[in-house]
């Protein structure tokens, strides 16, 4: 995962039409040496030497959490996809499917007006729905409603994930662990709106006035939807009591990074009988659930404690879990006091942000999750040309070969293991861009009366389409991430790399910067998927994607330890934070980083021999291509950040705060230290460095 720099000849280079009036107004960041501070010193911090005049040149506006590198790129991108919407909300008889459905997504959630004279109405049946419960016998029915109309509940788990986050549980599809050509039902831990099971848990007063402010939220929410002072702080409480509980039953974010532990294979009968209070019939009936072969629990011990939250908590405590999860759920597509005090807490304490974010901009936000690759084949068509994804796609093989080298000359390695990690690597799909084939929106109503009946239908749609694979062979085409996303993904169980069009461009990857600061930008971010198959957690699954041991006893061993060196160097103070990074939570992301960017080296000096060229001869502005690979790998990653926000990246984000993930690699680099002549003792030298691949 990634960010990005500025440019406005880039628009021409994408080949793209006449750009619209917004994305004229945002400049890309692009690389540029000309912004390196020369006054520094490479070999004392590098990410300062890389950043530090980008860093104070561009201070964090007041709707962000952060700002990077990336992020006019995002607004670039969200540009492109806004100009789609408004052209698709004018009125035309001759409009196609696809495009009233786009059109009245934005018409509906741009109309404020409208949304302000709707107030409760759009959740008010739901409302009734709970306020007319009889018994704890009816929270089946009420939670597969929840989870059918919620965003945010994808369905089935993902391994990176704390927790699903939907409405007491996840329920969804997997492709089985054992056999990775089954799909099969998930049930995870979830039910939990804070971030990560520990801030619900930890001690730490920060973490206890965070809480404070969180049921100060919940019951403000309460009032706002009618409820009396009184009455809504004690809903309150109750809520937070409940959250509490489920959260101490859930599996911590580090165990969870072992597949092993979630590979619990239950029958139905055994679920049911791990949750009597839980009629799970009824359930699995409401929301159109296939049989499953087998269910995979995550957290078999998340189940017990769910089901002693049920049998230990009255009707009136659910009953305020539904509404608060109907509120919470739907809060960003109500009129505006819900989506302010949504804001206040989820972006202004926990972020630190002090704006919302301009209204069009949300709105793209919420059609890229519900529309996503409805408008990511508008986002395809005008910004990224099949060239851009020739270039892309020789990229990855080149980075590919330059793993299979490196495995090839590893010393801890045993030959047998080599050979099947090298069939592992050369079993990797590689996906660029965009899906093959578009998930089809057909049968979504939408609208432009309700942009919360939008969000139901196109919520509703999703879940069931998820559902809906349980029972089925695996679609190896699809993708979790939409085309204009600014990331990338490996999937450990189809073993795939995933570059959507989103990050293959500027700053990332710039047909008009140097190839030594493409292999830096955008290789690098490759370089860091690819080796996701080789971390900690991806070494785990065979080339089919199914958890299975494929390395020798010693070999696995001498994995561990040299992993081990990564966990122990990034479990590191944060000083101004005055918190303590988990180098056992970022050791996957860690180990992708550092591999990431030696193979981008590696396969850089091969293109570079290919063509008889030197890394090593200095250019017109006075670095060579070896430095500019570096500057380009560090600029990549300049970011303000927030402190509220990195507090709470540090205690449930698996990847590194971005000046680490700058300076911890090239510290264990000695192409980094030979390059930029660092001398032992500096700090960008390591006494004992560390590495994996
Ligand atoms: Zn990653």
């Amino acid at each position: 995962m990634t960010r990005s720099l500025p440019a406005l000849g880039a628009l021409a280079a994408l080949a793209l039409a006449r750009p619209a009036a917004a994305e004229e107004a945002v400049q890309l960041s692009r690389f540029d040496t000309g912004l390196v501070d020369r006054k520094l010193d490479a070999c004392t911090d590098f990410y300062q030497y890389s950043c530090s005049r980008w860093l104070e040149a561009h201070p964090i506006p007041a709707d962000q959490a952060s700002w990077s590198t990336g992020s006019n790129l995002q607004i670039w991108n969200e540009s492109i996809l806004r100009e789609t919407m408004e052209r698709a909300a004018a009125p035309d008889p001759k409009r196609t499917r696809l495009e009233q459905q786009i059109g009245d997504y934005w018409q509906a959630c741009i109309d404020v007006a409208n949304l302000d004279r709707l107030g409760l109405e759009p959740i008010h049946a739901d409302l009734d729905r709970i306020a007319a419960m009889k018994s704890k016998a009816e929270l089946p029915r009420a939670i597969a409603h929840l989870h059918l109309t919620v965003p945010g509940a994808p369905g089935g788990f993902n391994v990176y994930d704390n927790h699903t986050p939907a409405a007491l549980f996840g329920y969804g599809p997997t492709q089985d662990f054992a056999d990775a050509t089954l799909v099969v039902a998930a049930i995870d831990q979830g039910g939990m709106a804070l971030l990560s099971r520990d801030a619900y848990l930890a001690e730490d007063a920060k973490s206890k006035e965070i809480r404070q402010k969180y049921q100060a939220h919940i019951r403000k929410l309460f009032e706002l939807a009618g409820e009396k002072p009184e009455r809504a702080a004690s809903d309150a409480a109750a809520v937070l009591r409940i959250e509490t509980s489920l959260a101490r039953a859930a599996m911590d974010a580090v165990k969870r990074r072992d597949p092993k532990n979630l590979n619990n294979v239950r029958t139905l009968a055994q679920v049911k009988a791990a949750t009597p209070a839980f009629a799970w019939a009824t359930y699995l009936a409401e929301i159109g659930a296939p049989a499953s072969r087998h269910y995979i629990v995550a957290a078999p011990g998340f189940l017990a404690g769910m089901e002693r939250v049920i049998q230990a908590e009255p009707l009136s405590a659910w009953k305020a879990y539904l509404r608060w999860w109907t509120l919470h759920g739907n809060a960003a597509a109500l009129s505006t006091p819900f989506v302010e005090e949504n804001f206040d807490f989820f972006f202004r304490v926990l972020f630190g942000t002090q704006e919302l974010r301009p209204r069009w901009r949300r709105c793209v936000t919420y059609a890229d999750r519900d529309l996503g690759e409805a408008l990511g084949q508008a986002y395809v068509t005008r910004a990224f040309p099949p060239e851009s994804k020739q270039r892309a796609e020789a990229l990855v093989r080149s980075i590919e070969a330059a793993l299979a080298t490196d495995i090839d000359g590893l010393e801890w390695m045993s030959p047998a293991t080599k050979k099947a990690a090298q069939a592992k690597l050369r079993a990797i799909e590689d996906k660029i861009g965009y899906p093959k084939k578009w998930i089809d929106y057909g049968s979504v109503v939408i609208g432009r009366e309700s942009m919360a009946a939008n969000v139901h239908a196109a919520s509703g749609f999703e879940f069931r389409r998820q559902v809906a694979k349980i029972g089925k062979p695996v679609d190896r085409a699809e993708w979790t991430m939409t085309p204009p996303t600014i990331n990338a993904y490996y999937d450990p169980q189809l073993n795939t790399i995933n570059f959507p069009a989103g990050i293959l461009q500027p700053p990332f990857y710039d047909p008009q910067q140097s190839e030594a600061a493409n292999y830096g930008g955008i290789g690098s971010v490759i370089g860091h998927e690819i080796v996701h198959g080789f971390d900690d957690q991806g070494r785990k699954y065979d080339g089919q994607g199914n958890l299975r041991d494929w390395w020798a006893p010693e070999d696995g061993k001498q994995y561990d330890a040299h992993g081990q060196c990564i966990a122990a160097q990034y479990t590191q103070d944060i000083p101004e934070l005055g918190i303590k990074q988990d180098g056992l939570l970022t050791q996957g992301e860690d180990t992708a980083d550092n591999g990431g960017l030696r193979i981008a080296l590696l396969a850089l000096e091969s293109a570079y021999a290919a063509q008889g060229k030197s890394l090593d001869a200095p250019g017109p502005d006075g670095f060579t291509d070896r430095q500019r690979f570096f500057l380009a790998y560090g600029f990549a990653w300049c970011e303000n950040i927030r402190p509220e926000f990195a507090r709470t990246l540090v205690g449930m984000n698996p990847h590194s705060l971005s000046r680490y993930r700058v300076n911890n690699v090239v510290q264990n680099m000695p192409d980094f230290q030979k390059a930029f002549s660092c001398r032992k003792g500096q700090p960008m030298v390591r006494e004992v460095a560390c590495r994996v691949w």
